[in-house]
């Protein structure tokens, strides 16, 4: 099962996911917290925007990369 690829995580979006999009509620989180949402390349606009606007959004790469970057 974990072996499927992620879908983005637009509401009713089936589409495979291309890019994570690293964010930190500072309200909830600790400022070294990071919550990921998974976007494709359609959505990944979308829901940069959505939380760029409250301050949330810290980074956004491809998820390949992001994969590769939490490897030990
Ligand atoms: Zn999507």
């Amino acid at each position: 099962m974990s072996d499927e690829t992620p879908i983005c995580s637009a509401k009713g979006c089936r589409a495979d996911a291309v890019w994570v999009l690293a964010w930190n509620n500072p309200k909830i989180h600790t400022p070294e917290r990071r919550k990921t949402w998974l976007a494709c390349e359609e959505h990944r606009e979308h829901l940069s925007q959505f939380l760029g606007v409250r301050g949330f959004l810290k980074d956004v790469v491809l998820l390949e990369e992001w994969e590769s970057s939490q490897k030990p």
